[in-house]
């Protein structure tokens, strides 16, 4: 084994963090082309944390901790590495002063014995000067690797992993592996995995994956550095045999979206009824989303989608407000009262209450208007009240890029 990764903390354990760091380094690791072969989780507790470094010290190469370098009783690590390496601890000026420069005016508030502890580097190691926090991460080297600690908050771990830890990682390992990805949305995974893999000859050393999430798959490529080559031709294959249904770039949807928006300087204005904002909470996640994002209504009772829209009482009344008359209605509503060139409208059933055999939970219709282009679909997603609801928010999204696409295409083949 090459890497592992140890996660301490009982907090993430009793699911009271979430384990975002182990998240973030398996993300960059990947992206250089690194493979992490285990990732153990463990409590704060002297006894288990030194047998599970000594055991996995004796098995990989690289070994990165995360936590339990701060100054109060349960933070053991350092003392503990310290330990199974034989590495006497020693107070380092440099990290100390590091420690001090952090915290300016503030140092009276630390106490002078954390302000030691954390100024502690075993013998032969490096700090990893910390920019964000007090203790440093350390860089221990091993015989044939390196045992790496890093602290736990987030904004502290990240820059230390990619400023300080990568570039030691380059020096001692060549990558393993290479990546290729994309995803795919408005497709059920095993349809994409059908399609993929009866149109597509892989060689036995190149490993496919797929990941599906609420309505889109990531399909993902991996192999070893030298067939990189191959793998870009693969993408390349795999762009054409889905065409549209690919999301281009990173995968973002809403990004997507909005840079289509944006380079033809339209507008876009919601109306949502069963996502309830989930679709402007997601186009505004990233900022810049008011250059092409107007606003929208909430509009969940009839009442809402008559006097703000102008959706008829007739058809609210004839057709229900789960239906292609009403989410049509909507959808030019909200065009004309916030003056968009472009719009979203949502209208469904997300359970677990209110269905009906003709009209069943996971029923939503989902409108897109651009200009007065107005083009309605129809689906039924399963899945429980927070699955249809994002799985309407995503296809919403979907919908809208390709409407936005086959514009593009139509004018560009008029001109
Ligand atoms: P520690 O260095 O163990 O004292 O952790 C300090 C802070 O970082 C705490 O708020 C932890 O919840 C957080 N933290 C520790 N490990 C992780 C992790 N793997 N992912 C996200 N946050 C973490
Ligand atoms: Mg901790």
């Amino acid at each position: 084994m090459r890497i592992v990764v140890v996660s301490i903390g009982s907090e993430l354990l009793i699911g009271h963090t979430i384990n975002t760091n182990l998240a973030f380094i398996g993300e960059q690791l990947a992206g250089a082309g690194y493979t992490v072969d285990r990732e153990v989780c463990i409590p704060d507790q002297t006894e288990v944390l030194a047998s599970t470094i000594a055991e996995e010290l004796g098995r990989a190469q690289v070994v990165i901790t995360i936590g339990g370098l701060g100054p109060t009783r349960d933070d053991m690590t350092r003392e503990i590495a310290a330990r199974i390496l034989g590495a006497p601890l020693r107070e380092q000026p440099t990290a100390r002063r590091h420690i001090e420069d952090y915290l300016g005016a503030r140092l009276n508030r630390l106490p002078q014995e954390a302000l030691r502890v954390q100024s502690l580097v075993p013998q032969g190691a490096t700090a990893l000067l910390n920019d964000n926090g007090t203790a440093p991460g350390l860089w221990c080297p091993t015989g044939n690797g390196a045992l790496v600690l890093l602290p736990g908050p987030p904004r502290e771990l990240r820059p230390i992993f990619v400023e300080q830890v990568l570039p030691r990682l380059r020096e001692l390992l060549p990558p393993d592996s290479c990546r290729r990805g994309l995803r795919v949305c408005g497709m059920p995974e095993s349809v994409v995995a059908e399609h993929l893999e009866t149109n597509l000859e892989l060689e036995p050393e190149i490993e496919l994956a797929y990941c599906a999430r609420a309505g889109e798959v990531d399909i993902r490529l991996t192999a070893e550095p030298t067939m990189a080559q191959r793998l870009d031709q693969l993408l390349e294959q795999i762009k054409r045999l889905f065409g549209q249904a690919v999301v281009p770039d990173s995968g973002d949807l809403a990004a997507s979206v909005a840079d289509l928006l944006t380079a033809r300087g339209w507008r876009l204005a919601l109306a949502e009824s069963c996502t309830g904002g989930l679709l402007g909470a997601r186009l505004t996640e990233r900022p810049g989303a008011s250059d092409f994002f107007t606003g929208g209504v909430v509009c969940y009772s009839n009442q809402v989608k008559r006097e703000l829209l102008g959706v008829p009482e007739e058809t609210l009344q004839h057709d229900g407000a789960v239906s292609e008359a009403t989410v049509r209605g909507m959808a030019l509503g909200i065009m004309k009262r916030l003056a968009t060139e472009t719009a979203i409208a949502i209208t469904g059933i997300a359970g677990p209450d209110g269905g009906s055999l003709d009209k069943p939970v996971g029923l939503v219709y989902i409108a897109t208007g651009v200009n007065q282009d107005i083009q309605v679909r129809r689906r039924v997603f399963n899945g429980n009240r927070e699955s249809i609801r994002q799985r309407a928010a995503t296809a919403a999204l979907n919908d809208l890029r390709i409407h936005l696409s086959n514009c593009e295409s139509t004018e560009n083949k008029t001109t």
